[in-house]
């Protein structure tokens, strides 16, 4: 959707919204929003609302707190789930500073900025299609999350094993209300865990998309009585939940990615692409699987990845070529988790892919073989690395590598080194039930 100011302001009279909420996202991937009555939308139409930012995780210091929303318009919808009298519509925005400025701390602004360098290179189009999992959990009498499953269905089962069903229609419903294209929606492998895929969109839009979906989801599971999260690894021995990323570069129309003469119909691009990433993958864990649990998904044998190895079909790699050709030429990251700030993931995939092409990269051969069930010498003579296995390894690649540290820029790079150093130091020291069963007894 394309609209004006006066668009919006139209439909906020003859669509009978009272409220309008304006949103935005804090580095570490939290959804905020301020919501203002439809009597102050031409001021926020006009970029004039303000608020103080001082309160938002890794946002700005208490003495120059003042910033400003400006909201990007085409991104005005209405939720389908709060009262359809005096409507609840929401607007994404941008963060400025007080002088006009875009503000280096909005995670929006930083994958902003490494479209422009696409385009600047010739890349009109950065198009993403990600696959979030997500588990469904019942609640207790308090409302408090359980880590009962709601059912005890696997993959691409149906009702009545799938109690899911119902909640997944609801949430695909809301969707379409606003505006997404829902591709598939199935039981994943695990008891409880849901796939919902919707059509890939250009890497902003996307971002935008994945920000409304851990909404809609958490939302709609919450009315059915249900906890809906996107926590990686919640439940030990059983799968974990991804976020798999499948890009492609576009420029004039035409999908980049695809050479019908070029082998397995790749362009030299592709395999430019996927080298960088391989290059950058380690120093951008931090950001695509952000929390001490992510490490926990990224272990042997269930269907996530550990090894850094590429293949066009071998679902154990990290990177897959999914068989499509054409304007469906792909190449799907599976490191990702949908615990991760989307527009920051955005941005260090591109920026690594970027770096591939510029550097003309050229990618180690293909793996075709299942790497879960090769053992560590024949990995070694392979070549084929590993992710990191903890946040902390994480930080320390990400601290290594300086064209993920310039791609998020100084600002947001100190704030979320710094706050994740702090996160794995409250882990580090805490002593787990675990520990307790394995030792308070033999020692
Ligand atoms: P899988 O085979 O891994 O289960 P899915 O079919 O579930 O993959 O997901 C495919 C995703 O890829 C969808 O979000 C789809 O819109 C997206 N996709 C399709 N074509 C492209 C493309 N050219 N660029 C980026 N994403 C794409
Ligand atoms: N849940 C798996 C993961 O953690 C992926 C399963 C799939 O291939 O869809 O990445
Ligand atoms: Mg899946
Ligand atoms: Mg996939």
């Amino acid at each position: 959707m394309s609209y004006t100011k006066e668009d919006i302001i139209r439909m906020v009279r003859e669509e009978d919204i009272e409220f309008i909420r304006l949103q935005f996202t804090d580095i570490f991937g939290q959804l905020k929003n301020v919501a203002i009555t439809a009597s102050q939308i031409e001021k926020a139409v006009n970029n004039q609302i303000m608020f103080d930012g001082s309160s938002i995780e890794g946002f700005v210091r208490i003495d120059e707190s003042d910033q400003y929303l400006y909201p990007d318009l085409d991104s005005f919808t209405i939720f389908p789930w709060r009262p359809q009298h005096g409507k609840v519509a929401r607007l994404i925005c941008d963060v400025y500073n007080p002088d006009g400025t875009p503000f280096v701390g909005d995670p929006r602004g930083v994958l902003k900025r490494v479209l422009q360098k696409a385009r600047d290179m010739g890349y009109d189009a950065f198009n993403v299609g990600p696959e979030a999992e997500f588990f469904l959990f019942q609640t207790d009498d308090e409302g408090k999350p359980t880590v009962k499953t709601n059912d005890e269905a696997g993959y691409f089962d149906l009702g009545p094993l799938d109690h899911g069903e119902g909640t997944r229609r609801e949430i695909c419903m809301a969707l379409e209300q606003m505006g997404f294209e829902i591709e598939a929606s199935h039981h994943e492998v695990a008891q409880g865990q849901h796939e919902i895929d919707f059509k890939y969109a250009g890497a902003l839009h996307t971002a935008d998309n994945i920000m409304t979906f851990k909404l809609a989801v958490k939302t709609l599971a919450q009315k059915n009585g249900l906890h809906a999260t996107f926590m990686p690894k919640p439940i030990f021995g059983i799968n974990g939940s991804g976020m798999h990323t499948n890009m492609s570069l576009f420029k004039d129309g035409k999908n980049v990615f695809y050479d019908p003469n070029g082998e397995k119909g790749l362009s030299k691009e592709a395999y430019s692409f996927i080298a960088g990433l391989l290059a950058h993958v380690k120093g951008m864990a931090a950001v695509t699987n952000p929390l001490v649990n992510s490490y926990k998904r990224l272990v042997p044998g269930y269907e996530a990845p550990c090894y850094l190895a590429w293949s066009a079909s071998n679902r154990s790699a990290l990177i897959r070529i999914p068989a499509a050709r054409g304007q469906s030429t792909r190449v799907e990251l599976r490191s990702p988790d949908p615990s991760c700030n989307p527009y920051l993931e955005l941005a260090v995939c591109l920026a690594a892919g970027l770096d591939g092409i510029e550097k003309g990269m050229v990618p180690p051969a293909e793996v075709t073989e299942n790497i879960f069930v090769m053992d560590e010498a024949t990995r070694k003579a392979n070549g084929i690395d590993s992710l990191p296995g903890s946040l902390e390894e994480a930080l320390v690649a990400l601290k290594a590598d300086q064209l993920i540290l310039d791609t998020l820029g100084e600002h947001i790079a100190q704030n979320y080194i710094a706050g994740k150093e702090k996160e794995w130091d409250e882990y580090r020291t805490r002593v787990s039930s675990w520990e307790r069963e394995k030792y308070i007894i033999n020692y």
